[in-house]
């Protein structure tokens, strides 16, 4: 017999089905068994009657989370035992036989509640448990609709999606990079990109024109609240776009992914609001300003863009790209608005240039930002002047990009969001790491799979690290 899946039971009252799955709820009434069944697509209520020995024998023993396989008869449920707000709420099976496909130690938590009043480092140490929970699936397989609602979108825009290296070379983009050694390079490393903001940029001087990734980013930062080591964004580039253009392309993009994945929600203001850095700040303290009206609507989104970035900002302690008094507010590879391009190529004024970037902000938290890139190579080297790089450092470290933007570079800009603060709002959820399959603590601990870990001697030798304790 082949498997019928629990979704697919209810319109075969009178047949006989053979359902594969866990072991959901067990109560043992003595006489009779009754087992509630869950697979990937729901849950379903059984029952084993004192007629069928060999099955009540089986069903004594059982516990939750157990792997079973059984056959059952469908029946519907008397009248007065139907859930009509239930799925398979008018149905049970009638258990004829069970095989044990596999057991399973008690679960080190309740897996049918939420989660959130279950300690979290624990569920962290046994995701696979926690992720058989409905909230975690729910999470994982919005998630994946949401990409997928993405990646269609922007095929039929005519993006094209490339996939850039893990391996590479650090880009700036504020935080440390984690670095790979090489093996057969002793002494040299890889760094695990921050963002694919080089690459993205080349492809535009590659003529890829509308390019966009699902892309995984790493960053080395010291435990901040709501952050992961590695998380996930939608990149994008795009070549012969104005500010708006990118904007507006963004914009549709979120209008129409909500209205098809979220109809339970409405968003405040569309268009999406526009507000300078400026005018945020003395309105609203910050650059990601709350605009919704009412706070305690889980479903109100209240997007806006925030535009006209100061370009620079003087170096403190968590700056760690600037060597000299300066490092840039976003992203170094920005264009100075127009205006500034006199004070921006004499290096004068530098607190007052303004550059080509915009973040975009949901309901208090930033979800996004980009900017209109400089492809002029001089300005682009004036930029890490600035922030007090050496000639040496600048040929050394960005070289390529300097001589890629002499080679017929199109004017271009781009964006990249946050896909899992945007998916944390979206689903409602506390933080990020509910939205994640596999999150790491704040310490940045993986606690599954216990890294990072010390490595072996063995190891270490072939690439010639010792390790000074
Ligand atoms: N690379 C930038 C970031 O990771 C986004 C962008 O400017 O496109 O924040």
């Amino acid at each position: 017999m082949q498997r019928t899946l629990i979704k697919n039971i209810s319109p075969l009252v009178g047949s006989e089905v053979l359902v594969q799955g866990w072991i959901d709820v067990r109560r043992d009434q003595g006489k009779m068994v009754f087992l509630d069944l869950r697979d990937y697509t729901g849950k379903i209520q059984g029952v084993v009657l004192p007629n069928h020995t060999e099955a009540l024998d089986v069903a004594q023993k059982l516990r939750t989370e157990w792997v079973v396989e059984v056959t059952a008869q469908v029946n519907e449920r008397p009248e007065k035992n139907i859930k009509a707000d239930v799925v398979n709420g008018d149905v049970e099976l009638e258990i004829l036989s069970i095989q044990v496909l596999n057991e399973a130690e008690t679960p080190a938590f309740d897996i049918s509640t939420d989660g959130l009043e279950v300690g979290e480092t624990v569920r962290m140490e046994y995701k696979y448990l926690d992720q058989r929970r409905a909230r975690i699936q729910r999470n994982m397989r919005t998630r994946h609709r949401v990409i997928k609602y993405i990646r269609d979108y922007l095929d039929k825009e005519s993006f094209t999606e490339v996939e850039t290296p893990l391996l590479t070379n650090p880009t700036p983009e504020g935080a440390r990079s984690y670095l790979v050694p090489s093996r057969i390079y002793p002494g040299s490393f890889y760094a695990l990109p921050q963002s694919p903001q080089q690459y993205k940029q080349l492809l535009m001087v590659g003529g890829l024109e509308k390019y966009f990734q699902i892309a995984r980013c790493m960053r080395d930062e010291d435990t901040r609240g709501d952050r992961q080591p590695e998380f996930t964004q939608l990149d994008i580039e795009m070549s012969f776009a104005t500010k708006e253009e990118v904007r507006s392309l963004n914009e549709s993009l979120l209008i129409a992914l909500i209205s098809s994945l979220f109809p339970e929600k409405r968003i405040q203001t569309v268009p999406f609001p526009v507000i300078t850095y400026k005018e945020s700040m003395e309105k609203y303290g910050n650059d990601r300003p709350d605009l919704r009206e009412d706070k305690n609507d889980p479903n109100l989104l209240s997007f806006a863009w925030i535009v006209d970035f100061p370009f620079f900002e003087k170096t403190g302690e968590e700056n760690l790209d600037g060597t000299g008094e300066w490092t840039f507010t976003h992203n170094p590879f920005s264009k100075a608005q127009d205006k500034y391009k006199e004070d921006l190529l004499k290096k004068e004024n530098v607190g007052e240039i303004i550059a080509e970037q915009y973040d975009i902000t949901l309901n208090g938290f930033e979800i996004g930002g980009g900017s209109i890139r400089e492809h002029n190579a001089d300005a682009l080297r004036k930029v890490f002047e600035i922030m007090g790089y050496s000639d040496e450092r600048i040929d050394g470290n960005f070289g390529h990009m300097l001589k890629a933007l002499k080679s017929g570079c199109p004017p271009h800009g781009g964006i990249a969001w946050g896909l899992d603060r945007l998916l944390m709002i979206l689903l409602n959820e506390p933080n990020i790491r509910e939205v994640i399959a596999f999150p790491k603590t704040g310490e940045g601990k993986d606690l599954l799979m216990e890294s990072p870990s010390p490595a072996p001697e063995k190891t270490l030798k072939e690439l010639k690290i010792s390790i000074n304790k």
